[in-house]
């Protein structure tokens, strides 16, 4: 058997990212253009703008009363028809639903 497949191997000329929140390292995710914070749990990354909210759902807003072990930061580049987008802010792990933008 020959390793030539291996994606880790693959993937190795990728930039290590480190988390626009804390500094972190980021890890890959399945979604190779996504990476998620190893410290902070922070979403990094870039997204089209039809897959968007697969990861955050930037059309409601979380409970207010939302644990705060459950907010986690996202920085993402949104691919759209007019163009890139950068959006962040924090969201709710369990709904996805944004917690507060920038
Ligand atoms: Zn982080």
């Amino acid at each position: 058997m020959r390793g030539g497949n291996n994606p880790d191997t693959n993937t190795e000329r990728e930039i290590n990212m480190t988390c626009t929140a804390c500094n972190g390292r980021t890890r890959k995710t399945e979604d190779i253009q996504i990476r998620i914070c190893e410290d902070c749990g922070g979403l990094i990354g870039t997204v089209r703008r039809g897959d968007l909210h697969n990861h955050v759902d930037t059309r409601n807003w979380a409970n207010e009363d939302i644990e705060q072990d459950r907010v986690r930061y996202f920085d993402l580049k949104v691919l759209g028809s007019n163009g890139v987008v950068r959006i962040h802010g924090w969201y709710d792990l369990d709904t996805k639903r944004i917690v507060q933008m920038g």
